[in-house]
This record gives structure tokens, C-alpha cells and sequence, in this order.
């Protein structure tokens, strides 16, 4: 029997990494929920909704309708790709500057609930494991299995610092570091589905185990 399951944690907790290594083991489709937030937010820096002191939540809520959201699976990479409007953002999405405003953009109730209602048509036919904030408690309440991911802020902004400088982006540990914790702030403190670890869900606080041991977990 295919169950649902959830995995939700503040940022760069390692929850994409333990939900793919879930979804190939259990031959489950995986989502990055993130993803999409990431690229809503991407597509409101390219029409020039959002800028540095400047965002026109309006604007965006109207181009709601006209933002496509697609993942493709990618055979030879062997995950699934973000499209934005038929173009592959894979990489896009990842960058720095589209993590500083990614958080404003998932405060905004009308970009959740659009964003909610396509989560939840992917994974009505369970086996699924889908990552994210709210995934266990708003999205899929009934989850069968739900994990809260924690470590500790600096274990996770070396990560996140370490993945960025691989790609070759240039940037420092403590610009990384600030980010992971303002989104968490921004994340743990909104109005609409503010993140919090569902009462039901396992907790884990992965600082000082490897991938290997949290798999096996
Ligand atoms: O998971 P990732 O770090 O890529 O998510 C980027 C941002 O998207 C989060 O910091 C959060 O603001 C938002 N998000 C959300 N709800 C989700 C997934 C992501 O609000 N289910």
C-alpha cells in the first residue's frame, strides 16, 4: 500500500536530500515544493514586481492565473526540473538573489493557496514524498508518515554556503548565513500557514549525523 509523506524543517536542513534518497528507495515521486515558491518569485523579479525595497503584491496576485508551473523529469540527471512558463529554471531558482526574496513572496495567502491546491492534485494518489513548510499540516494533514527536520543554523548555512561556491557563485558564509535565518524568521512568523512542526510528525535534528545515517533513520 502506497503512503504519503511529508517532510517539513527550516531551511537548508537537508529535507530535498533525505526526500529524494525516500523517493528512490520506495519508488515514490518526489516535490520540492520549494521550488515553486522559488519560481513564483523568479517570474515576479523578471517582470519587475519585486526589487530591493520595492514589491507590487498586486501586480503579482493578477499575474497569479499566468504562471505555469511544471517539474519535467530529467532521465540523465535523474530528478525532476523546474519550468516556469516552458522554461527549464532549474538553476535559476537556486541562485541567492531569488533565496532574499523568496520568503515575501510565500507570505502572500493567494500565491499559497495556488500553490497548495497544485500540491495537492500531484499527490492524490499517494506515493509521494513531497518537501517543504507546511507540507504535513496544511497540505497533506492525513500524511501517514510526517518528519520535521532540524540542525543547528551554522550547520546549515556551511551547507548551503558549501553548494553555492561548488556551482561557482560568489558569495560569503556570512551572507548565506543571514539568509537561512531571516527566512526562517520570515517563514516561522507569517500569518497564512506559518511553519511549525505538525503534533504528529518525527523530529529529526540531523547536525551531527551523516545522509547515510539519517536514511537508515
Ligand atoms: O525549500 P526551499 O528553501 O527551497 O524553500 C524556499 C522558500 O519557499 C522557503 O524559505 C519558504 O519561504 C518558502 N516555502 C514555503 N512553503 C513551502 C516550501 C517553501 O513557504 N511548502
Amino acid at each position: 500500500k502506497k503512503i504519503t509523506i511529508a517532510i517539513d524543517g527550516f531551511s537548508s536542513t537537508g529535507k530535498s536530500t533525505l526526500a529524494k534518497q525516500l523517493a528512490n528507495h520506495l519508488g515514490y515521486v518526489f516535490v520540492d515544493t520549494g521550488a515553486m515558491y522559488r519560481a513564483v518569485t523568479l517570474f515576479a523579479m523578471q517582470n519587475g514586481y519585486i526589487a530591493a525595497n520595492f514589491f507590487d503584491k498586486e501586480t503579482l496576485i493578477n499575474s497569479l492565473p499566468f504562471i505555469k508551473l511544471v517539474f519535467k523529469y530529467n532521465d540523465a540527471l535523474g530528478h525532476a526540473e523546474m519550468y516556469l512558463n516552458d522554461e527549464n529554471v532549474e538553476n535559476e531558482i537556486r541562485k541567492i538573489e531569488v533565496s532574499h526574496f523568496v520568503s515575501k513572496v510565500a507570505e502572500i495567502s493567494e500565491v499559497r493557496s495556488k500553490l497548495v491546491e497544485q500540491q495537492q492534485e500531484m499527490g492524490k494518489d499517494k506515493g509521494i514524498v513531497m518537501d517543504g513548510r507546511d507540507i504535513g499540516t496544511v497540505v497533506f494533514p492525513d500524511a501517514e508518515l510526517k518528519i520535521f527536520m532540524t540542525a543547528s543554523p551554522a550547520t546549515r548555512a556551511q551547507r548551503r554556503y558549501d553548494e553555492l561556491i561548488a556551482k561557482g557563485d560568489s558569495i560569503t558564509f556570512e551572507e548565506v548565513l543571514e539568509n537561512v535565518e531571516e527566512r526562517d524568521y520570515i517563514d516561522s512568523h507569517r500569518k497564512d500557514s506559518p511553519l511549525v512542526m505538525a503534533n504528529d510528525a518525527v523530529e529529526i535534528d540531523n547536525s551531527y549525523i551523516s545522509r547515510k545515517e539519517q536514511f537508515e533513520l
